[in-house]
């Protein structure tokens, strides 16, 4: 326990005694500088509002630490509004808060063994944790519904490894939804908590004591990235709001920003694609809430990247032919409206494949010079070289939206994988999917050829988002496709 932290709570201490937590509202102008853009962050401005959480003097609150025994159970007494003693000198802080918590009953004078400061230092577990949450909400006459119990039961599959003293609390504390169990279905009662997990906790703690409601919280926008290299596609996040009709995001990198639902509640996404036309620099991207006023931004920098150059020599015969205007005038009928439409959820759960393996000749974003002349032409996705009638698998599961041949793309397939998110493939020797085809990930779709405007064969794939073309390296491993990494990705 630093010394800091331990003047933060003296403070935070002397703070409850002259005003009941009780009795003020919330400002919401509580902000930690590391809490900005974290999941947690209206979870902990509220609660430290409510002087139920409290960070560290230098201004941080290290929501991803994980949280020492006497820290939670500070919050808890705090969220409680209970009396706490004063200190005596050279007394270890966390002591008037041992006190008053065995005096309330949130923890027994027998759980830890010993109960000195090494003992309370310690992490705190998932099971320790749910039974002092429930104590408090017991102590504070919580009423807990048999039903919900028997259901919270069935819904655990570890319940066998929680300590048999912790066994009924760590069932309670499901059935109160203090504790959500993890996805797999485990409680994973020895795990330890994070200090951001501990204030959602003590957040509804405050709600199921009738102090706050679910509605205080303020929405939270959280991006995936804060940098993004050009081509990359941001992921926007934004927490509690079911109201997307009251909120506006004003930026000004995509114009046809929209939210989707998550099938979480109060949790809505939504995308902004970049690529080589996006031009480098900070933008701001602001959330306002049209109904209470209230505004949140967020600074987006966006990163150059080092586009390559690339000398291509075609035969004028097969230029000629390919590039016409009616070849054009059938791409933009065919090809440009498979992009428009995509399912509001995904098709996909898992991670994106590399559709076929083979040499990458062309990255994305390369600019080119055809039979010595530059060319306006931007590389919207990447080529991989590879033999004739290779493989060429689904990247992921979706539905497909074309499957034709086109003069200039060859044959080509659309695949829609939902949320606006689309890939690509062209220039394949054979179709073997119709469009309105649902397609698995990693099921054969084509064969790698040569048709239409190709020098060999090959396969050219890309990633967008509905017509806007990102690059699929962000997409499938986390960062772009170059010609010095390919082989190590491939791995
Ligand atoms: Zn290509």
């Amino acid at each position: 326990m630093s010394y800091k932290f331990k003047q933060k709570i003296l403070l935070m201490f002397f703070g409850i005694l002259v005003m009941s937590i009780f009795s003020f509202s919330p400002t919401f102008a509580t902000t930690f500088r590391d809490v900005q853009n974290h999941w947690a962050k209206s979870y902990i401005d509220i609660a430290s509002t409510y002087n139920a959480v409290s960070g560290y003097t230098d201004g941080s609150f290290k929501p991803n630490d994980n949280i020492q025994r006497i820290e939670f159970i500070a919050i808890i007494i705090n969220s409680q509004g209970t009396n706490v003693r004063a200190l005596s000198k050279d007394e270890y802080w966390g002591q008037p808060f041992i006190d008053a918590a065995v005096k309330s009953g949130i923890i027994s004078s027998d759980e830890y063994g010993a109960m000195d400061e090494s003992t309370f230092a310690e992490n705190i577990t998932r099971e320790e944790m749910a039974s002092i949450v429930v104590n408090a909400y017991i102590s504070s006459e919580g009423i807990i519904d048999p039903v919900s119990t028997e259901e919270a039961t069935s819904k655990l599959s570890d319940l066998e490894t929680v300590s048999p003293r912790y066994y009924s609390s760590a069932i309670d504390a499901v059935a109160l939804d203090f504790i959500t169990g993890y996805s797999n279905g485990t409680f994973s009662p020895k795990h330890y908590a994070t200090r951001a997990q501990a204030t959602v906790l003590s957040f509804k703690l405050l709600v199921k004591l009738g102090v706050l409601s679910d509605a205080d919280l303020p929405e939270n926008i959280v991006l995936s990235k804060l940098k993004l290299n050009q081509g990359d596609l941001l992921k926007i996040t934004l927490y509690h709001t079911n109201n997307t009709s009251v909120l506006t995001l004003t930026q000004d990198l995509y114009p046809s920003f929209k939210w989707y639902e998550t099938g979480t509640e109060g949790v809505l996404e939504g995308y902004i694609p970049t690529n080589y036309s996006t031009a480098p620099g900070v933008y701001d991207l602001t959330l306002i809430n049209n109904k209470t006023g209230k505004s949140s931004s967020q600074s987006l920098e966006i990163v150059q990247r080092d586009f390559r150059v690339q000398n291509l020599t075609i035969d004028p015969n097969i230029e000629s032919s390919t590039k016409t205007d009616d070849a054009y005038a059938q791409y933009r009928k065919y090809f440009n409206p498979s992009r428009d439409i995509s399912s509001p959820t995904k098709y996909y759960t898992e991670s994106f494949l590399l559709p076929t393996s083979g040499k990458l000749t062309t990255e994305f974003g390369e600019s080119r010079i055809v039979n010595n002349a530059l060319t306006t032409y931007r590389h919207a996705g990447i080529d991989i070289a590879a033999p004739r009638n290779s493989d060429v698998i689904a990247t992921n599961a979706g539905k497909v939206m074309l499957a034709i041949p086109l003069i200039i793309t060859g044959n080509s397939i659309v695949i829609d994988h939902g949320e606006g998110l689309f890939s690509v493939y062209f220039h394949l020797d054979q179709l073997f999917v119709n469009e309105g085809d649902i397609v698995t990930r990693g099921q054969l779709i084509g064969a790698v050829g040569s048709t239409g405007f190709s020098t060999g064969p090959h396969l050219h794939f890309t990633m967008s988002y509905y017509r806007f073309d990102i690059e699929p390296g962000y997409i499938l491993y986390g960062e772009s496709i170059t010609k010095q990494n390919y082989m190590n990705l491939m791995k």
